[in-house]
Parts: structure tokens; sequence; C-alpha cells
């Protein structure tokens, strides 16, 4: 009667998940300004003051059983049509509305992109260390995902593992960046290669390899760091996008992908998209959203808050003895920890009230995510407490 794959998923939930749930039990049991949580990527800034303003104007202006109404099932045409003109009018990349399709979020956009391209006996690269929902997503569409860890103190793509990892069955590679977990951002010369690697693969196997850029950190970036728009470097684009960290809208669940109109094919992979859609149920993302999006795409979010938290951890944390790579992006710190075993030292950071998330679900070991996006208050107070941990290993 109940699938059993789906049981064990259901059953199963994330570490994330799980660590966000113990804390809000701690919470009640010593106090909230006693514990550490850094577990959950929720973005603690408000959306921008034009979101909501939007919102109440649609609401009072519009028409309510139209703006309430089914949409087009890839969403509002307008919409589209906005959305397409500000990518050209960003990134100088050829947009087109009917190569863009609305979603609820990244999430979303994922699972349908891989859906449309994938079925089972294919294969999916994803470049560690990786958002962990990415092998739940891909392994939905039927195909097996395949490993690669970055270089390990760069975080840079490591070429020679990922040429050795394409086979003839690779059809896609997930690009993240800004990254979740680490906050890395990948150079333009890093595109460059990837995109020269991924064209030199096609031509051998005969099959297009597409790079899916997941992008809902694209505007969390530090110090005037760039990322690459990817389709102004490969043709064979999705990208899938979320204004879920960008407009602080995770709860609200909208987002696109756009398929480049250089790809080969663009049409029939749209057609797939909008298959992949109709056959998992997103269709007509929510119309309020939409035009939400439209209307606020592009606005920079105010990133003082969250570089002050990167600046403050980063520079108390690596002080203290820590190693951690500096982000770029993002609001997350990937931090080594100080054993082998990530989930063995988060268990003795819990002692200190520290909820860290261990690295392993992202695909590497020994490291730890800390997501600072939390108040400035909360990293000043747990700074004595990384120091006990830190010390408590040291004294050994
Ligand atoms: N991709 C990455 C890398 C993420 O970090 C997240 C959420 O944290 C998602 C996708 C899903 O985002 P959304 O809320 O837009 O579904």
């Amino acid at each position: 009667m109940i699938a059993k794959d789906m049981l064990a998923l259901g059953k199963k939930s994330s570490v994330i998940r799980e660590i966000f749930e113990y804390a809000r039990v701690r919470r009640g049991e010593i106090g909230a300004e006693n514990v550490f949580d850094f577990s959950l990527g929720n973005p603690s800034i408000p959306a921008p003051a034009v979101v909501n303003e939007t919102m109440q104007r649609l609401i009072a202006e519009r028409d309510p059983v139209a703006l309430h109404g089914y949409t087009s099932a890839p969403g509002d045409q307008g919409v589209r049509q906005t959305i397409a003109e500000h990518i050209t009018a960003r990134f100088g990349v050829e947009a087109n509305p009917n190569l863009i399709y609305m979603t609820c979020g990244a999430a979303a956009s994922l699972t349908v992109s891989l859906r449309a391209l994938t079925t089972v006996g294919d294969e999916v690269v994803l470049l560690a260390p990786f958002f962990p929902e990415y092998r739940v997503f891909v392994s939905n569409s039927g195909a097996t995902p395949v490993v690669v860890p970055c270089c390990q103190d760069t975080l840079d793509i490591d070429f020679a593992a990922l040429a050795a990892a394409i086979t003839p069955r690779t059809r896609a590679v997930i690009v993240n960046s800004p990254n979740n977990p680490s906050g890395a951002v990948l150079s333009e010369e890093s595109i460059c290669k990837l995109a020269s690697l991924l064209r030199e693969k096609s031509a051998e196997y005969g099959e297009p390899i597409v790079i899916i850029a997941d992008e809902p950190y694209r505007e969390l970036v530090y110090d005037g760091v760039e990322v690459p728009y990817i389709p102004a470097y490969y043709d064979n684009t999705i990208v899938c996008y979320s204004y879920s960290k960008s407009l602080s809208l995770p709860g609200e669940r909208i987002g696109y992908i756009f398929v480049s109109p250089t790809m080969e094919q663009a049409g029939d992979v749209f057609a797939a998209v909008c298959g992949a859609g109709r056959s998992l149920g997103f269709v007509c993302a929510p119309s309020l959203l939409q035009l939400t999006a439209a209307a606020c795409d592009g606005t920079p979010p105010d990133l003082t808050a969250y570089d002050r938290n990167r600046k403050l951890l980063y520079e108390s944390l690596t002080e203290m003895g820590y190693d951690a790579i500096k982000p770029q992006g993002a609001f997350y710190l990937f931090v080594k920890a100080l054993e082998p075993n990530a989930a063995a030292f988060c268990e003795r950071a819990k002692k200190q009230e520290l909820l860290l998330v261990p690295s392993d679900d992202f695909g590497v070991s020994g490291y730890v995510r800390i997501a600072y996006c939390v108040s400035y208050e909360q990293i000043e107070r747990s700074l004595p407490a990384f120091k006990a941990l830190y010390e408590d290993y040291n004294k050994e």
C-alpha cells in the first residue's frame, strides 16, 4: 500500500531539521539566549520594504478574482516577460519569456529540471560540498548522483577528478555558486574551464552535458565579488533561481527555471520542463508571488547584517585557532572539525550549546557548517562557547 522508498524518506528527517528541532526543545529547557543555534539557512534580514508595498498595492489595485486565480501553467506571461527582460539587461544574455517557467522556489526548479533532463540509468554530477537535498532530487528522477569532491583548501572544482567522473551516461552537472554549505564562489576562470571541459566531453560522447546552475544565493556576495552568469559561458545551461534568499522570502515559495535559448533543442527542453512540472504537480506557481517577484526582481538585498556577522565569526574563530574557509557569498561558514569525525565533533559542541551541522550529508567529511543568518548578539554570546570547545580539544 505504501511506496517503500517514500516511506523511508519521510521517516528519515534531514540532519539539519533534526538539529533545528533539538534547538527548539533546548530553548524551552534553558532559555533561548543560552542556545546557539546555527543550523538553518533561514534569512534573518527582513524582505526589502518594496516587497510588502508591492503585495499591498497588488491587493488594493487588482481584480481579486484574477489576482488569486490560476495563471498559465508555466506562469503569468507578463511576469515571464519582465524576468526575461531583466536577465538580458543584467547579464547581457538573450532571454526569451517562453523559456521561463515559474516555480515554488529552487527546490521545485531543481526537481522539475532534473525530471525534464534525466531518467533511470543517467548520471548527474554533484560537486562536493553540496546541498544535501540534491541526492533526493536526483534519485527522484531515477538518475544516479555521482559525487566529485572539490579541491580541499580552495574549494575550486577539481577538474581532473571531474573529467575522470564523466561517462557517456552523464547528463548534467549541478553547479551551486555561491555555495551552500561553504560560501565559496566559482571564479570566471573556473567557469570557463568547466565550460570547455563539458564541451569536450559532450563532443566525445555525442550527447550534451547540461549545467544546472542552482542560484538562490546569486545576490548574496561580499567584498565586491562577481558571480559569473553561466549561460554567458556555456550554451547548454538551465538556471534554477529562487527569491528565497535574495528577497528573504523562503516561506513564500517562489522562483523560476530559465532555459538558455542557446541550449541544444531549447524548445523541446522547455516542453520537457513543462511536462515535468505537470507530472510533479508544479504548475501555476502562486500568482500573487509571481507578480511580486517580477516587480521586485533584482532589488539588491541589504547585506550589512550578514557581512558584519561573517566578519565577526570568521575573524573570531580563526583567531581562536579554528581552520575556516573565508566565505565570499551566501551566509554559511565552513569550519574544519577538531577531530576527523564531524558528527562526534558536533555532539561535543552541543555540550557548549553550540548547534552546528556536520558536513557528511554535504558530501565531505571532517567539517561543520555554521549558518550565520542569525542575530549579531547570538554570535557575540556564542564566542565563549566556541573558545571553550577549542580548549576542550586542545587540553588533551
Ligand atoms: N539550493 C540550495 C543550494 C539551497 O541552499 C536551498 C535552500 O536552502 C535550495 C536550493 C532550496 O531553496 P528554495 O527555498 O528556493 O526551495
